[in-house]
């Protein structure tokens, strides 16, 4: 789920009042911390304001199902160290997030710049750790098939250390599934893995 701010209803405001909405709040938004937008430093940061939020909602994640046959299935895969930001849906203050995605493949492999398109893909957008994680870990079952799918992040949140008790801290999600979810070797192997990144 992901809001559009660039699509045909947008375009159409802005031309009925000849100025882009994201722009005028912008402005607004700068009037109300009691600056003022016609100053030298801040004349075109209404502009640059638009241009960042479109860029980020419609971030293009490209091809995000290429998959190869493998004659390894069952393997547990691995990947870390994948880095996202996103913003916090309840305070848009951004979050960094990095990612461990891990599966045991069934028939097919998923290729490895796959992981971070559809984490980046996720992470465009208003979003909190949990489902952000949530959302990466059903994506991988539904397009590589597998049933034992783990994704843990561990986020940096500006909300937390920017204000409130402005302590750096970082925080712990993951979503599990199948035989991730219960004690095991392959949840073993998870978090060994975890703990030598
Ligand atoms: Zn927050």
């Amino acid at each position: 789920m992901s809001v559009n701010l660039d699509g045909p209803e947008l375009r159409a405001m802005v031309d009925e009042a000849g100025k882009d909405p994201l722009e005028a709040l912008a402005r607004r938004l700068l009037e109300e911390i009691g600056e003022d937008p016609e100053r030298d430093g801040l004349k075109d940061t209404p502009a640059r304001y638009a241009r960042w939020w479109r860029e980020f909602t419609n971030y293009d994640p490209g091809t995000v199902a290429t998959l190869f046959e493998t004659s390894s299935a069952g393997q547990l895969v691995v990947v870390s160290g994948i880095e996202v930001w996103s913003l916090c849906e309840h305070h848009l203050l951004p979050f960094n997030c990095s990612l461990t995605i891990a599966y045991r493949s069934a028939k097919q492999l998923l290729g490895l710049s796959k992981f971070a398109r559809i984490a980046h893909q996720h992470a465009h957008q208003l979003q909190v750790q949990e489902r952000l994680v949530a959302d990466i870990s059903s994506d991988i079952m539904r397009i590589t098939g597998a049933e034992d799918v783990a994704v843990v992040g561990q986020g940096e949140h500006l909300c937390m250390t920017m204000r409130g008790i402005r302590t750096s801290a970082r925080m712990t999600s993951s979503a599990l599934h199948g035989a991730f979810a219960e004690e095991g070797t392959l949840r073993s192997e998870l978090f060994a893995h975890l703990r030598a990144a």
